[in-house]
């Protein structure tokens, strides 16, 4: 990725419905995070017609104001879950947990007790130890093998944290059968904001592979879960999600089509959706550096911005009249608390004419900002505001799960 932030123009995939003209009419107090419920139906029917045969269920971590995840559960979407939080919040909304996948591989195991109880069926291991503490508190549950894959092309890599070797998962898988539970599919996250279609194609081929050799030990798998890491537009391009639907392969990489194949999109589903709005709290010059203070903050709603060492992108624009034709200038932007590693953006393009008073907008910002944001130093999250509907478009069908059997 480069630094440059771009303000060249809107781009395209900015939604329409939050056009700075229509930003300029609401009057709801910055920071606020406005959300478009119909680019949220949109990406979501995209991703079915990319993926025919796909089952996304959303990984809620990544944004779950109820709007979001109301929205998606009308669409026909299931849930994934690293907690009992969040599948509690799914269940205030009527979600039912026999259609919520529990993907963290490593599990509190009073969480695991209550998910089984509430009716969660499924659930992810990666480890000897992990399965132990399921066959222990939800005995006789369904569990899905996590694959470590290669994810060097995900802006955010996840596999260091998380799965097991492709050489023990045979043993993991035959361990699951004996301790009582029921081996049902095999899953792997390719890392987050992933650019790399290849990288779907060879982790499916790993799974492949693991599939076949639990065929020797006379276990059929019911699930094949892709995982998440679909790409959304910042400002970089990414690959379309059809040509990671493309890159699949399915037929030729595994050995049979299982009952039901799953993925589990968070960004992409959302990201493009937000358009987070600030406001200029002061600027200043600081040994030759232009500085601009906003009202959100990494620590508040950008928290990417520092996971990633200030090299994340988002598109942006101002609230100025004379945006479009202003002379740019570079500015250092950070957040309104006293810590200094609260900066979000080194070497922005923004208006040279930008003020205090002025609104900073930071388009594709959907995505792991309000669900990440605190309230430090007193200063509180974004409002979150939403605008559209999700209501259905009349495309593609719901895909039913076999259930519990
Ligand atoms: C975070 C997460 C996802 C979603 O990842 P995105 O990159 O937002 O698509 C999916 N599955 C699991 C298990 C996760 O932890």
């Amino acid at each position: 990725m480069t630094a440059a932030v771009t303000h060249s123009g809107i781009p395209a995939h900015w939604p329409a419905a939050l056009a700075p003209e229509a930003l300029a009419t609401v009057s709801t107090p910055t920071p606020y995070l406005i959300s478009d419920l119909s680019t949220v139906a949109d990406r979501y029917h995209r991703f079915g017609a990319a993926l025919p045969g796909v089952r996304p269920y959303y990984a809620m971590k990544c944004n779950s104001s109820p709007e979001i995840l109301r929205t998606l559960a009308d669409l026909g979407a299931g849930f994934e879950v690293a907690s009992l939080g969040e599948l509690k919040m799914l269940q205030y909304l009527g979600v039912d947990p026999a259609d919520v996948l529990y993907s963290n591989p490593i599990k509190p195991p009073a969480h695991v007790a209550a998910a089984h109880a509430a009716g969660l069926w499924r659930f992810s291991f990666d480890s000897p130890g992990e399965l132990n503490k399921l066959a222990e508190h939800a005995p006789g549950s369904a569990v899905y093998l996590r694959l470590r894959v290669d994810d060097t092309d995900a802006v955010f890599p996840l596999s260091r944290k998380f799965g097991a070797d492709e050489a023990e998962a045979a043993d993991l898988l035959r361990l699951a059968r004996k301790l009582g539970l029921r081996p049902y599919g095999v899953t792997f996250h390719v890392g987050s904001q992933s650019s790399s279609p290849p990288a779907w194609r060879r982790a499916v081929a790993a799974a492949g592979r693991v599939m076949a050799e639990a065929a020797g030990d006379g276990i059929t798998l019911t699930m094949l879960n892709i995982g998440g890491g679909f790409p959304a537009r910042y400002v970089d391009h990414v690959p379309a999600i059809g040509e990671i639907g493309a890159a699949l392969a399915l037929d030729e990489l595994l050995p049979y089509r299982p009952a039901l194949l799953a993925a589990e999109p968070g960004r992409h589903l959302v990201a493009e959706s937000g358009v987070l709005v600030a406001t200029v709290l002061g600027r200043e010059t600081r040994g030759g550096e232009n500085w601009l203070y906003l009202d959100v903050g990494a620590f508040n709603g950008l928290m990417e911005t520092l996971q990633t060492g200030n090299r994340w992108e988002y598109p942006l624009w101002t609230s100025r009249a004379d945006h479009a034709h202003a002379a740019s200038g570079k500015f250092t932007v950070t957040g309104p608390s006293c810590d200094s590693s609260d900066t979000m953006f080194y070497g922005a393009a923004l208006p040279a004419t930008i003020a205090p008073g002025d609104r900073v907008y930071i388009g594709s910002a959907g995505a792991y900002t309000l669900s990440y944001a605190s309230g430090f130093n007193g200063f509180p999250p974004p409002t979150p505001v939403f605008v559209g509907s999700g209501a259905r478009t009349g495309e593609g069908e719901r895909i039913v799960d076999a259930g519990p059997s």
